[in-house]
């Protein structure tokens, strides 16, 4: 019908019916002119628009869910530049208070009212700044007693997350590598006492393993290497890699001894991006007193009566992350930790009790320390299966979910193991659904006549051609 009233120019097409989208997406040169932010929006917007939904993703430990008022403070604060404390020194103040509650989950003997600790990035950036400080505290005792101080090393089992292989290589120090195996699925604490000696700036303990879930345990190594200390008079002191353990053991496993309790434990790590609850990217690094923070690493601002210290290896940062872990603080309480941990925890359990009943697969361990489950195919099943479970990980992915295999590290690298992370977010009622399709999958694999091209890979001991992820989650191909 014609539309007397219509004068051409007056309407504006829909995002979808302009020109604009006709276009290929920009890849190498900015373009030549400006575009309609709608337009702008949804090119932008549809590009990611493919992917897996954050919640569906089980590969990442990263926190995939925050309530509506945590998500707004954080919007809100976009806009804050976290290093400008001058400007924004009730954001400093604000971390520090975060560095407090972090120290005292961690039962600090620290007396002073403001904690030794820093922000970070990540976990990864957190375990860089304790190993350097381990590391230079090290230096200065070498300097006093008049001994070389050029070969530094650390030792650590070999599942370590990959942030371990960039400090040792960054900054050259030697990584002592104590193997995992059949026996010893977590670090091998006689073994990694054997591995000291008067260069070792500090042993890694790893609470909540990338690859397994488990918890090495840091009350035997401490216990080993506070003998060991006074047999030799070395001073080898333990960093806990704590980025799952931090935020699961203070809430779930208080009795158990792991943190600043321990006598050689003198810093720990965490993100605050993963069991912390809160959105990346955000880690912390807690020092048992401030005396184990070399001074030189650190510049200390009193602000608004609070003494503020800047440890970071970056400079420029979003303040919303810090502004989301208070705001949990004080939402959650301990109890509200404690309810989301538990549940996380009861869900895990769950998943790993009713893979069990299932013939295909095992365990890797019977026991949940985490809200972290892994499994393998069994060895007499592996043996005539016409599928992997890299087959099994992209059936699931077509469903949506990202749940990864990967193969352990070296001694046990024929291994291939399937993970979930159970975060907040991921209730019992989405973990009978992934069932519920791992069940379907895995009849549609038993079903097959041919073997798959990466069971005959695996078959032929070839590289295989699949989609991998690491241990950390992240996609690589292989
Ligand atoms: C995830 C993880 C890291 C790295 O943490 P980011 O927060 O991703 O930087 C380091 N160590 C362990 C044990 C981890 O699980």
């Amino acid at each position: 019908m014609n539309d007397k009233n219509f004068r051409n120019g007056d309407a504006k097409s829909d995002a979808f019916g302009t020109n604009a989208m006709l276009q290929p997406a920009p890849v190498e040169k900015i373009p030549d002119g400006p575009t309609l932010p709608e337009v702008a929006y949804q090119m932008v917007k549809d590009e990611t628009f493919a992917q897996t939904q954050p919640r569906l993703n089980l590969a990442t430990f990263v926190t995939t869910y925050m309530d509506d008022y945590a998500t707004k403070l954080m919007n809100e604060s976009i806009s804050i530049n976290y290093i400008d404390e001058t400007e924004y020194p009730r954001v400093a103040v604000m971390c520090q208070k975060c560095i407090n509650i972090m120290a005292n989950l961690w039962n600090t003997p620290e007396t002073n009212k403001w904690k030794a600790g820093a922000l970070a990035i990540g976990s990864s950036e957190a375990c860089m700044l304790g190993a350097i400080a381990a590391w230079k505290r090290w230096i200065e005792r070498r300097k006093k007693a008049g001994k070389p101080y050029d070969k530094p090393n650390f030792v650590i089992s070999t599942g370590y997350q990959v942030v371990w292989e960039k400090f040792a290589t960054l900054w050259n120090i030697e990584m002592r590598q104590v193997p995992l195996s059949l026996e010893h699925t977590t670090l091998d604490v006689d073994q990694a006492v054997k591995m000291c000696d008067e260069n070792t700036i500090c042993v890694v303990a790893i609470e909540g393993v990338t690859w397994t879930g488990l918890n090495d345990d840091v009350e035997a190594l401490d216990a080993a290497l506070d003998k060991y200390n006074a047999a030799t008079g070395n001073e080898v002191c333990i960093h806990v890699d704590a980025a799952t353990g931090g935020f699961i053991l203070p809430f779930l496993f208080p009795e158990k001894k792991w943190d600043f309790r321990l006598k050689w434990v003198l810093s720990i790590s965490t993100s605050g991006h993963k069991f912390g609850l809160v959105y990346p990217g955000l880690g912390w690094v807690i020092w048992k007193d401030k005396k184990y923070l070399p001074a030189d690493m650190a510049f200390t601002v009193d602000y608004l009566g609070a003494e503020v210290t800047q440890v970071g290896l970056n400079y420029s940062r979003p303040a919303a992350q810090i502004l989301g872990q208070y705001y949990q603080f004080i939402r959650l309480g301990f109890e509200g930790y404690k309810n989301v941990q538990y549940n996380s925890l009861e869900v895990a359990k769950y998943l790993h009790s009713q893979l069990a009943l299932m013939p295909e697969f095992v365990n890797y361990a019977d026991d949940v320390p985490n809200p972290i489950v892994t499994w393998l195919m069994k060895p007499e099943v592996q043996k005539t299966a016409k599928w992997t479970l890299y087959d099994l990980q992209d059936k699931l992915m077509q469903h949506g979910w990202m749940v990864p295999a990967y193969a352990m590290p070296a001694n046990i690298q024929d291994m291939v193991l399937m993970r979930v992370l159970c975060k907040q977010g991921f209730s019992r009622d989405m973990c009978d659904q992934l069932l519920n399709d791992i069940k379907s999958a895995v009849a549609e694999l038993n079903a097959l006549e041919y073997p798959t091209p990466t069971r005959i890979a695996m078959e032929k001991n070839t590289p295989l051609v699949a989609k991998t992820f690491n241990h950390n989650g992240r996609q690589a191909s292989k």
